[in-house]
């Protein structure tokens, strides 16, 4: 998997990634319900906006444009 290889390779590149990861989220249009891009298995690093992805929700299991949107800026929590 892309993230173990890369957290073998570059941990401390890693950290960061899995940090800013974090804040961003994903909203199923459907039901309402989100889930950090990192808990969903993906990364997001030095992105900027709001953009939507098809995907598939965790808690509904609908096919939909999921809107994947920052929260906070890294450790401004
Ligand atoms: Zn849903």
């Amino acid at each position: 998997m892309l993230r173990t290889l890369i957290r073998t390779l570059f941990p401390a590149f890693m950290e960061r990634v899995e940090a800013e990861s974090k804040t961003w989220f994903m909203q199923c249009r459907k039901c309402g319900s989100e889930i950090s891009v990192w808990d969903y298995g993906g990364m997001r690093y030095r992105a900027l906006g709001t953009v939507y992805r098809l995907g598939r929700c965790r808690e509904c299991q609908k096919v939909s444009m999921l809107r994947v949107y920052q929260r906070s800026q890294p450790g401004s929590d």
